[in-house]
């Protein structure tokens, strides 16, 4: 159905503070925009302003000054509107774990006035989507920890939501579990359902997210594309395994520094556009043979850090 707000941002918020009754200044002046069926990342070390920010856009938390709009609907003027176009998936599994997924979703739907044959449907696709179908009448409780979130993913989508966010959606998952849910997420997205979500999983967002924020102490300090936020890092880290033991007296390489991890593990910073042939020439000719590569770090996370000038970015 054509409306009016179809050229309209996902979500844009101008000028968004939020000073809490305590006094503390959660929110000091957030501008963002987010494109229709972007995937976008809201990045930030614990207490910047994340969790805020989303309460605000999904109605948990009352703003203090500044405007939100979701697809050009105002979430104060209009509240009820904007809500109808969000689903949110919160941190917290929150279902009743004494109900089946089927029913979960069907119950979910019929709260917000789906009819029971519609909200059936959708709980089949829904429920499918999120490779659960075979668990659809299982006690809830019975589901795996991976299980159990697809599950919330896919009870936000009962009411079509056109914008769905999620807070930090994967924290404290492992890592199947995670790429589980990426691979929801993405089809989620491909779909046409717009998403933003909160991680302090960096590696989570490159893989996911075409587009980010980063924000620190209540304020946006970059945004833009994921690819172009990439390119601004220039340095590449590697550990490289070494056959035998290094040598005391490591060499100069032009453009390189290095450090020995162990007497066997050489750790290398270097140029991203550098001949690799050159560096492992230079290491040859000092009697250095090189068994073995690894990327030392996550580029986002070394983005984050110059960024930010903050280290606590990892969960
Ligand atoms: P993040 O999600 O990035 O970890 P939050 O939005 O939770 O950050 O917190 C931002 C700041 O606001 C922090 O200093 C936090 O202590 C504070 N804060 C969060 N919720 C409340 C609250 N209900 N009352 C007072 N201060 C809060």
């Amino acid at each position: 159905m054509a409306s009016l707000n179809d050229n309209a941002p996902a979500l844009r918020v101008r000028d968004l503070r939020k000073t809490y009754d305590n006094g503390t200044q959660a929110l000091k002046g957030v501008s963002l925009e987010v494109a229709p069926g972007d995937f976008f990342a809201l990045l930030g070390p614990n207490g910047a302003g994340k969790s805020t920010l989303i309460g605000i856009v999904s109605s948990l938390v009352n703003l203090s000054e500044g405007q939100v709009d979701v697809f050009g609907t105002d979430l104060v003027r209009e509240r009820s509107a904007a809500m109808r176009l969000i689903g949110l998936v919160p941190q917290e599994i929150n279902f009743n774990l004494f109900e089946k997924p089927f029913d979960i979703l069907v119950n979910y739907a019929g709260f917000y006035g789906v009819d029971r044959a519609e909200a059936e449907k959708r709980a089949e696709e829904e429920l499918k989507r999120a490779y659960l179908w075979d668990k659809a009448q299982v006690m809830s409780r019975t589901l795996s920890g991976g299980m159990k979130r697809r599950l919330m993913i896919a009870r936000a989508m009962m009411t079509r939501p056109r914008l769905l966010i999620l807070d930090e959606p994967t924290a404290g998952v492992d890592i199947e579990i995670r790429r589980d849910m990426w691979r929801v997420l993405k089809e989620i997205n491909a779909a046409g359902t717009t998403i933003i979500l909160t991680t302090h999983y960096l590696e989570e967002a490159e893989h996911l997210c075409r587009n980010l924020a980063i924000i620190n102490h209540g304020q946006i300090v970059t945004q833009g594309p994921m690819r172009q936020l990439l390119a601004k890092l220039d340095v590449e880290g590697f550990l490289l395994d070494i056959d035998g033991e290094l040598p005391a007296q490591l060499p100069l390489i032009e453009g390189t520094t290095m450090t020995a991890t162990d007497v066997h593990t050489l750790d290398i910073d270097m140029p991203r556009a550098m001949d690799l042939n050159r560096v492992f020439a230079a290491l040859n000719a000092s009697g250095i043979r090189v068994r073995s590569m690894r990327t030392k770090s996550n580029r986002l996370e070394e983005l984050f850090v110059r960024l930010t000038g903050n280290q606590e970015t990892s969960a």
